[in-house]
């Protein structure tokens, strides 16, 4: 980040390595994009949402996540589901029809 105490040349290094880091978390996001969209062509879930547990709605048990994406797989809890959508590689499930 710019700091008008440094120096010009450290100032404007800072600005370069700020726009990198920017530039890699956006590579970063695209690839990862890029990667759900393959894993979501393969026909398999991405498990990217979710319903949880309402008192009165059966179905579900206190605590259980409905996959809405695609797989209606019951998770056993929010960190089981949340573990899930955050890497839906690690959890293969084929969409419902694929
Ligand atoms: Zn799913």
């Amino acid at each position: 980040m710019y700091d008008p105490t440094e120096s010009g040349d450290d100032a404007l290094q800072a600005i370069a390595d700020a726009r990198l880091d920017a530039d890699m978390l956006q590579a970063a996001n695209d690839a990862e994009g890029r990667r759900r969209d393959a894993l979501y062509d393969a026909g398999f879930c991405t498990h990217g949402s979710g319903q949880g547990h309402r008192p009165g709605v059966p179905g579900l048990d206190a605590g259980q996540v409905l996959c809405t994406s695609g797989c209606n797989t019951v998770f056993v809890s929010d960190e089981a589901w949340e573990a899930a959508s955050a890497a839906p590689y690690d959890f293969p499930v084929r969409r419902q029809g694929q």
